[in-house]
């Protein structure tokens, strides 16, 4: 996914438009691979400000995740603005900035998608705030069904049990 950028370094234009939706599969970050369930929706322009190339973009879409407690896939939405300079090499790059390199005039919007998921993937989702997860011993969707497992560890556990009668005697 390459922008040609040279009409607008050659100034034939000021700024470029970028209105386009792209399809990609997956994105791998931390040993997950993520599937994509929606296109790459991207809004905004570049634009050419006294020989800097500058993005202001709206980026969009939407990836599959599991729950952290009970493993069912659900929709996670990723939405970021992205605004840097554009530089032709890493010695460009503009301190105290956020700035792209692009490679000779082309930039490569598949880093830029990648690094806007990166950036914005939260670390652990639920598919509910209410999820009751998976039985630490059967491994029943608790969400789903009621297991057999005595999940209360305070009458399970003969510590507690003990415990209990201490203060039944007292
Ligand atoms: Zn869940
Ligand atoms: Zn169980």
């Amino acid at each position: 996914m390459m922008i040609n950028l040279s009409k607008l370094i050659k100034r034939e234009i000021k700024v470029l438009d970028l209105n386009f939706s792209e399809k990609i599969d997956n994105i791998s970050y931390c040993g997950k691979n993520y599937r994509l369930t929606s296109l790459v929706g991207v809004n905004g322009q570049i634009t050419n400000i006294d020989g800097q190339l500058y993005l202001d973009c709206n980026i969009k879409f939407s990836v599959l995740d599991s729950c952290s407690r009970c493993l069912k896939e659900v929709e996670v939405n990723i939405e970021d603005d992205v605004k840097a300079f554009i530089v032709e090499d890493e010695d460009c790059v503009l301190e105290d900035e956020d700035t792209i390199v692009c490679n000779g005039d082309e930039l490569d919007f598949k880093n830029i998608i990648e690094n806007t998921f990166i950036l914005n993937v939260p670390e652990r989702i639920t598919c509910d705030e209410n999820c009751k997860g998976l039985c630490n011993s059967c491994g029943a969707n608790l969400n789903e069904e009621k297991c057999n497992c005595h999940n209360d560890e305070e009458f399970t556990d003969p510590r507690f049990s003990k415990l209990k009668d201490f203060f039944k005697n007292d």
